[in-house]
């Protein structure tokens, strides 16, 4: 590995920490299904699927093709698309045994036929909207005539049947009881259908670490996997979980500026005494927020170093002047430890507006992920090769 602009470190024992920290706080029969969806939220779904899979009954993702990237590599448990899936990737879905959220008649219908037409079984978890108004059926007596016609379509067996709370990372927890409460009532109108659900989950991390009451048959963990809580709200002290993702770069250049010099675009930050400033060569255009521009910071030496100025799309400027032995090369933290310092993705989240989920989602792909375990490399993954086929290279392919 020799990466000398910036990667992001996966410290893969991290993620073993916070599986087995959630599984000691599970009730016993309810097993986690791990969301591993946008990339494991900016993680690397395969590395981070690998390590969790001895820990899991499944896997969760937003997407076909993020199933598809999953069973490429191996992975042999059940998938399932949190999201819905178009007809015209039915075929793969069912070929793949990934299983799909089904809902309406019109998404049965011809899963059905085309599952039947393969000779296969298609496995589906019904969808149901108990309160986040997205996807799902109505959790009523109408909701439970189409769940029942949707069971008794051949060539599908419904194996599961989830909901997902919209308030449940929050300290009144009213919301996310009265979604659990109309979960059960479904599954009782569905029992008078001669309905049973194998496979029962409503909870997500913030259930998981403040709500294992609601546990039913599977939980699922996606933030939490990455050592992140849902909310500022949600059980710190009940779960321990460990940051898993860092951010680190290198000094690119070491200036000394007189006073009146300006620094970056639009001049917003000014120099009043003389300074040292070294630049960074991470910006915008790699996922670090613009939103910090004259509030974030780095570690260098262990120390805070402030950003002066704007973050540009590929470099912003911070003042070592505190800082001695700062030179090109010199190792900047901008997320994770350095010394007796850590920057977690939380607190640049809370410094520049945005949503911590977001701000992991978005480090992107001109940074390189290198997977730890033991404090040594176990594998890299970069995004460098980027290829643009135009129809007149497929053609003459
Ligand atoms: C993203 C998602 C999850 C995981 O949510 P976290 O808050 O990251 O645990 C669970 N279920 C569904 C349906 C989701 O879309």
């Amino acid at each position: 590995m020799n990466y000398t602009r910036v990667y992001a470190s996966i410290d893969l024992d991290a993620v073993v920490h916070n599986m087995e920290a959630m599984q000691r706080n599970l009730r016993p029969g309810v097993g986690l299904i791990g969301v591993v969806k946008t990339d494991g939220y900016g993680h690397g779904a395969v590395p981070v699927a690998e390590v969790i899979d001895p820990y899991v009954e499944g896997f969760a993702v937003a997407t076909v093709d993020e199933a598809l990237i999953l069973r490429r590599h191996g992975f042999a448990k059940p998938i399932l698309i949190l999201g819905v899936t178009h007809p015209s990737r039915y075929a793969e879905l069912i070929r793949e045994e990934i299983r799909p959220a089904i809902f309406t008649m019109a998404q049965a219908t011809p899963l059905s036929e085309l599952s039947v037409q393969m000779g296969r079984k298609a496995r589906i978890h019904l969808a149901l909207d108990t309160g986040m108004g997205r996807i799902g059926m109505t959790p009523d007596e109408s909701g439970a005539d189409l769940a029942s016609a949707i069971a008794a379509l051949p060539g599908i067996e419904v194996e599961g049947m989830f909901t997902h709370f919209a308030r449940a990372d929050e300290t009144d927890k009213s919301a996310a009881w009265e979604q659990y409460r109309r979960y059960l009532h479904f599954t009782d109108l569905l029992k008078e259908r001669n309905l049973t659900i194998p496979i029962r989950h409503c909870g997500n991390s913030a259930a998981i670490l403040d709500l294992p009451e609601m546990g039913l048959d599977r939980m699922r963990a996606g933030i939490s996997i990455y050592g992140m809580y849902p909310s500022d709200e949600v059980g710190h002290d009940r779960v321990d979980l460990r940051p898993v993702m860092g951010l680190h770069s290198f000094v690119s250049f070491v200036k000394d500026v007189a006073p009146g010099q300006q620094i970056s675009y639009g001049g917003t930050f000014t120099a009043t005494e003389p300074m040292r400033v070294a630049t960074v060569p991470v910006g915008y255009g790699d996922g670090y927020p613009r939103g910090l521009s004259g509030k974030g910071y780095v570690l260098i030496h262990g120390k805070k170093a402030p950003i002066l100025g704007r973050v540009c799309m590929d470099q912003f400027m911070v003042d070592v002047t505190h800082i001695p032995d700062v030179d090109v090369d010199t190792e900047v933290t901008l997320i994770g430890e350095d010394g007796e310092a850590r920057i977690r993705v939380e607190d640049l989240s809370a410094l520049c507006g945005r949503f911590h989920y977001e701000l992991v989602c978005d480090i992107g792909k001109r940074v390189p992920r290198v997977y730890l375990r033991g404090g040594r490399v176990v594998g890299t993954k970069d995004y460098f090769d980027d290829y643009y086929e135009t129809q007149r290279s497929v053609a003459e392919r």
